[in-house]
C-alpha cells in the first residue's frame, strides 16, 4: 500500500474514532505493507492521558508481534505525532513515521501537541511545571545494578 492509501485509513480510524466518543486521532503500525496494528485515540475512554493513537498502536502491534522493537515498521498517523509519541516511535525503533496533519491543524482544533514543542525548544527555567534535578541518597544505584546483571534485555 502506499502511504497515501496508508493516511487514508490512519484518518478514516480517527474519523469513526470521533463518532464513537473518542479523540480525532488515529495510527497504524505498517510491516511489509501489511497493517500490523491500529489504534486511535483512547485518552477519555480508558482515563489514560498517555493513550495516543500510536501509543495504542505501537502497543497493539508489540503484542501482535511478540517483541518490544518495531524495527521493519512504518509508524502512519493521521496527524503529526506530539513529543509523547515521538519519543514513543523511537523507542519502538521504527523505521520511519509517515503524517498526515501537522502540528498547528492540531492546535487549531484545540490541541496541545505544538505547545508542547515549543515548550521543549525553551530552556527548561522557563517551564511553568518544574523538572528539576534533586540530591537522592545514590542517584546511579538502579544503574550500578543494571549493569551487574549478565542476563539483562536491552532495549
Ligand atoms: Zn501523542
Amino acid at each position: 500500500m502506499t502511504d497515501r492509501a496508508l493516511l487514508d485509513l490512519a484518518v478514516a480510524a480517527a474519523v469513526e474514532n470521533v463518532a464513537a466518543g473518542g479523540g480525532p486521532f488515529g495510527a497504524l503500525v505498517v510491516r511489509d505493507g501489511e497493517v500490523v496494528a491500529t489504534g486511535v485515540n483512547r485518552v477519555t475512554a480508558t482515563l489514560d492521558p498517555t493513550a495516543h493513537a500510536e501509543v495504542v498502536a505501537i502497543r497493539a502491534a508489540c503484542r501482535a508481534l511478540g517483541t518490544f522493537k518495531l524495527d521493519g515498521c512504518v509508524l502512519v498517523s493521521s496527524c503529526e505525532p506530539c513529543p509523547l509519541c515521538l519519543a514513543a516511535a523511537l523507542w519502538a525503533r521504527v523505521d520511519r513515521v509517515v503524517y498526515a496533519a501537522d502540528r498547528h491543524d492540531a492546535a487549531e482544533a484545540g490541541f496541545d501537541d505544538r505547545a508542547f514543542y515549543d515548550l521543549f525548544a525553551k530552556p527548561r527555567e522557563e517551564w511553568e511545571v518544574p523538572v528539576v534535578q534533586a540530591e537522592a541518597g545514590d542517584r546511579v544505584a538502579p544503574f550500578t545494578a543494571w549493569a551487574s546483571r549478565p542476563d539483562r534485555v536491552e532495549y
